[in-house]
């Protein structure tokens, strides 16, 4: 059983090898390291073997999960928070 953050377990099913298109299950992802609110995900595709680094905005992420409000007040100067 793999072990790691919600965000990491959320990716699975929204992320696709691009070399052959399958989607990446839990067990391909792997933390590869973090750096400035950056998280590099190493994912090795359980269908090619294809492997490559998916890098993830973890502030952004959580900012997005956090927000209600509608996509302007992203940006707007009052709801300026990214
Ligand atoms: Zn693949």
């Amino acid at each position: 059983m793999a072990h790691g953050p919600a965000w990491l377990d959320a990716m699975v099913g929204t992320i696709r090898c691009a070399s052959c298109g399958a989607m990446y299950a839990r067990a391909d992802l792997r933390i590869a390291g973090e750096r400035e609110g950056y998280v590099f995900v190493h994912c090795a595709c359980g269908a090619c073997r294809k492997e490559g680094i998916a890098v993830v905005l973890t502030e952004l992420a959580t900012a997005l999960r956090e927000h209600t409000g509608g996509i302007d007040a992203l940006f707007s100067a009052e709801g300026r928070r990214l």
